[in-house]
């Protein structure tokens, strides 16, 4: 082994490039030559930020150091990938020069682009104005400052991580306003999204719908963000004109937001707007030959869906945010992706056949209010898949409290000992 050459290089060491090296060392026989690249010396735990973004979780538990994840045996360069050559099996790092490899995993995760919507890099630095993504203890002052009117949760067009998040924060919040009914009675909570449907998934749409019906939650669907005015507190949105606009709302006949709808361009004020904000693949990825490079998914990592191999360089594999595959983009999709890649690529180094094939799994813990959280789990056909085990004893189609339980004590705990050290 040379500095300049490893036989594993891990590009990215957040969720999927740790399990995939804790999980490759646990189950080779052989010692490995593993190198994960990362520059960051935190590893954040990103599903509790929407409990952080509600004050019901501290943001430095979130937190933990690197270097204490690297598992045993494997070599942390600390260094940024710039560039990758899969015909040169090597990649380019900012102070580490060029790294050849027998193998790569692609696993950076994706970066928030605030500069895809107009006029949002200066309406975050407004007081009223939040994400979970970008500053989860932000969005907790928001929230207990917000003094009534509009309430307004939204989200890009792109792709996002954890696609439940934005709805949860929502449910937090509007729990949050209900201590103070005269404050509730006075707002609108407003959820505007670019999607057809709340939830993909029939059995968790119901129930997600009863629950925004239950609590006067008003509903925008089809409603894609392009613009925001920060001074006077607007934001801007298509939405196909081909519909009836009133058809595109839910719980807001009388259109109490206020929307007001011009040419195709519909604007809804707010007085206080948490977003989750676009996002995309790193440049190093999309600049490379691994990126897809066209289609909805153009720029994310070419991997086939059930095998997570590069479908041209069959000494590439990826995981996780960054894949240009239609699985949600989670910590929970990731767990299921790793021991499909793990077995693909040890049986690639063994030159024997693998049958592993991951189908798409997710789980988004819906967190509906305070003490109550909604396990939803699918698949690529968007079909349910829930736990048996769980099943068995909850019932897994409504909101419950020791589903709550499991998302604020149960999963950081499994993450933490379990995920991270390759043993689920
Ligand atoms: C608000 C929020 C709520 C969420 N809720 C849930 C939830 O309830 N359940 C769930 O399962 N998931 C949830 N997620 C999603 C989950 O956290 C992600 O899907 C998961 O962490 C993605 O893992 P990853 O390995 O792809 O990327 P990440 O974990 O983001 O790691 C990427 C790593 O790559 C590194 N990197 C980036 N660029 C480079 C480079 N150029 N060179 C080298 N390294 C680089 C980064 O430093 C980072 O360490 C949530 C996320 C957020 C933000």
């Amino acid at each position: 082994m040379s500095a300049h050459h490893h036989q594993i290089i891990i590009a990215g060491g957040g969720t999927g490039g740790i399990m995939t090296a804790a999980q490759l060392v646990k189950k080779s026989k052989e010692q490995l030559d593993i190198a994960i690249i990362d520059p960051s010396e935190v590893h954040i735990y990103q599903p509790a930020y929407t409990l952080v973004g509600a004050g019901a979780f501290k943001m430095a538990d979130t937190i933990r150091s690197e270097k204490k994840l690297i598992p045993k045996g494997c070599k942390w360069i600390k260094d940024e990938v710039i560039s990758l050559d899969p015909d040169d099996h090597s990649v380019t790092t900012l102070n580490n020069g060029t790294i050849s490899y027998d193998f790569l995993v692609v696993a950076p995760g994706v970066v928030n682009d605030l500069s895809m919507v107009e006029g949002l890099e200066e309406a975050m630095r407004r007081p009223e104005v939040c994400s979970n993504y970008i500053d989860p203890e932000k969005t907790w002052e928001v929230v207990q400052k917000f003094k009534g009117g509009n309430a307004l949760y939204t989200q890009s067009t792109t792709p996002i991580k954890c696609g439940g998040a934005p709805q949860k924060a929502m449910y937090l919040g509007e729990d949050h306003f209900q201590k103070n009914p005269e404050l509730r009675k006075n707002s609108n909570v407003i959820y505007a999204f670019p999607g057809t449907v709340i939830f993909g998934v029939q059995e968790f749409k119901e129930r997600l719908l009863e629950i925004v019906d239950e609590r006067n939650l008003i509903l925008k669907h089809r409603h894609r963000l392009f613009k925001i005015d920060p001074e006077h507190q607007i934001a801007y949105y298509t939405y196909p004109t081909d519909f009836e606009y009133q058809s595109l709302t839910r719980n807001d006949d009388h259109n109490k937001a206020g929307a007001v709808e011009e040419d195709g361009i519909i604007q809804i004020h707010y007085d206080m707007m948490h977003l989750a904000p676009p996002m995309r693949p790193p440049d190093f990825l999309m600049n490379s030959k691994l990126a897809l490079q066209e289609g909805g998914l153009k720029g994310y990592c070419n991997v086939d869906k059930h095998t997570l191999q590069s479908p041209h360089y069959p000494n590439v594999f990826g995981l996780g945010d960054a894949m240009g595959i239609p699985a949600a983009k989670t910590g929970a999709a990731i767990r299921k992706q790793t021991p499909v890649l793990v077995d693909h690529l040890l049986a690639e180094i063994k030159k024997r056949t693998s049958e592993l094939s991951y189908d798409g799994y997710s789980s988004c813990p819906i967190v509906t209010g305070y003490g109550k959280m909604l396990l939803c789990e699918f698949d690529y056909d968007n079909k349910r898949q829930s736990d048996p085990f769980l099943s068995k004893i909850f019932d897994t189609t409504k909101d419950s409290w020791p589903m709550w339980i499991l998302k604020k004590y149960g999963l950081p705990y499994l993450y933490w000992n379990q995920m991270m050290k390759g043993r689920m």
